[in-house]
């Protein structure tokens, strides 16, 4: 077995991984992906190989924390690639605040101010760095890198960045950062192959999936997006609002007596299309079902995501293409037709049948905007990041 590289997406209760193998040539090798789910709870594991196929079943595991969840991954892998070499770790970090804007070579001082923006970031950067220090201790020697969410949108202009509060309050990192990045850069790195008229053009990526936001791209680079300080902000998402008045949460805690950790559970986990729907977050089932409150959501999710169109589209001075992705803007026909056609007045011009077989042009010839299906490989980008940090490999795929 080749020597390989691995990707690691720790969460609260779960255990993303993908095995790469090391490349021949200049591309990197998708061997084996899978998670462990239900960490501290009832933990699984499960494993596909490169082509999808499944090779470690939903199965119970031993994992009552984060580094049991390493440890039951690091018995998978000896098992599967015995004494092949890990080469190195990518992580997909939240949080790189304002210093961090690409990945790096993880040392023991971008340790420290990793932590530093644990607050910032309480939901996901603790475990990320959990994972890292994890690895470190049962891998030493083996180099990692770190990979944010938030580096493809620095660079943005102050303007985009800001948060309008007293200076004073804003001191210790209280700016807008975009989240999603790892996404973005991906779709950035593709468009000049799959969609090369647009590449260079002004562009806004649709990322819908269970978190959704919009990033504006002018010849590839980010200059705005939906998600602000934290990725609660813009669009509506399965379990989160999206943009809200302020003074709703002024109320929740005022009127309505709720606690911080309340008001963060209600904003975190119970909005969005959950909360609007009182049905379901899986944007599968609020489609296929006809009860009010699930359309009232998907008509509320089309409508935020419309109209953040046309307010990234004034930032960019009219718009070139429109790309989506992610698991609804990957595979759901409806959500693209809907917005697409409340995008009309941009100049989009929908083709059915593309859009039904997903593209990857799903806009008619003459439409002077194009529309377009990207699928996201957020995993890949942390792999080549890893490959080029580490000197893995001379070129990159
Ligand atoms: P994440 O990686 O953030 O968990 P995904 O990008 O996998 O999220 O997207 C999950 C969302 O994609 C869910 O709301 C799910 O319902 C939706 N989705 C997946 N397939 C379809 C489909 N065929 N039609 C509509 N929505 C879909």
């Amino acid at each position: 077995m080749d020597d390989f590289a691995l990707v690691l997406n720790a969460g609260s209760s779960s255990l993303k991984f993908s095995v790469y193998k090391r490349p021949q040539s200049a591309a990197w090798n998708l061997d084996a992906r899978g998670q462990i789910d239900g960490i501290g709870t009832s933990p699984r594991f499960s494993a596909s190989d490169g082509a999808g196929t499944r090779i470690a079943d939903d199965r119970t595991v031993a994992a009552k924390d984060g580094r049991a969840a390493f440890d039951a991954l690091g018995a998978w892998l000896r098992a599967r690639y015995g004494s092949a070499r890990l080469l190195g770790v990518g992580h997909r970090v939240v949080h790189g605040g304002a210093k961090y804007a690409r990945p790096t070579i993880v040392t023991p001082e971008v340790m420290a101010d990793l932590r530093t923006l644990v607050p910032l970031a309480p939901l996901h950067q603790p475990y990320n760095l959990a994972a890292i220090e994890t690895v470190a201790e049962r891998q030493p020697g083996v180099p990692q890198v770190a990979c944010f969410d938030t580096s493809f949108h620095r660079g943005q202009p102050a303007v985009a960045e800001v948060v309008p509060l007293p200076r004073e309050l804003c001191r210790d990192g209280v700016q807008r950062y975009g989240f999603h990045g790892l996404s973005y850069e991906y779709i950035a790195t593709v468009l000049p192959e799959v969609a090369p008229e647009i590449a260079n053009a002004r562009v806004i990526v649709a990322h819908l999936g269970s978190g959704a936001s919009l990033c504006a791209m002018k010849n590839r680079k980010s200059v705005d997006s939906t998600f602000g300080f934290t990725a609660l902000d813009g669009l509506c998402m399965g379990t989160r609002p999206g943009a809200i008045d302020p003074g709703v949460i002024l109320h929740l805690v005022q009127g309505l007596g709720l606690s911080a950790k309340e008001v963060e559970s209600v904003l975190y986990k119970k909005s969005g299309l959950l909360g609007i729907s009182g049905i379901s977050n899986d944007m599968r089932d609020l489609l296929g079902s006809a009860e009010p409150g699930a359309r009232l959501a998907v008509d509320y999710f089309v409508y935020q995501a419309a109209k953040a169109i046309g307010a990234l589209a004034a930032v960019l001075g009219g718009i070139d293409g429109l790309v989506f992705t992610a698991g609804i803007g990957e595979n759901s026909t409806e959500i693209r037709r809907r917005i697409c056609e409340a995008s009309a007045w941009l100049g989009i011009e929908l083709d059915g049948e593309a859009n039904a077989q997903k593209g990857p042009r799903i806009s008619r010839p003459g439409s002077r905007v194009s529309a377009w299906v990207v699928p996201t490989n957020e995993e890949l980008m942390i792999a080549r990041h890893t490959g080029a940090l580490l000197g893995l490999i001379e070129a990159q795929a």
